[in-house]
């Protein structure tokens, strides 16, 4: 059975922007933006990329890839996530 493809497959134009960012848009779209960023326990531990002179942490930021405290009384991967 012979497989035949299009001589030029036309490339799909039709798929809808990520990067587009207004100002005027409701609050939902924070949580959404927030989603993204997800602590991860690793095995490697290093500085708070935030708070870099004072602690070490086990916890990453999977979006930022950037070590960030994770503990009581101190959250700096809230605060840096926040921020950004
Ligand atoms: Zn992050
Ligand atoms: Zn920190």
């Amino acid at each position: 059975m012979r497989r035949e493809r299009p001589p030029s497959e036309s490339p799909v134009t039709s798929r809808p922007q990520k990067k587009m960012w207004r100002n005027s848009v409701p609050s939902s779209s924070v949580c959404y933006d927030s989603l993204a960023h997800w602590p991860e326990i690793v095995d490697e531990r290093q500085r708070c990329k935030f708070c870099a002179k004072y602690a070490y942490t086990f916890v990453k930021c999977l979006k930022c890839n950037m070590h960030l405290c994770l503990a009581k009384g101190k959250n700096c991967f809230k605060t840096y996530n926040s921020n950004a």
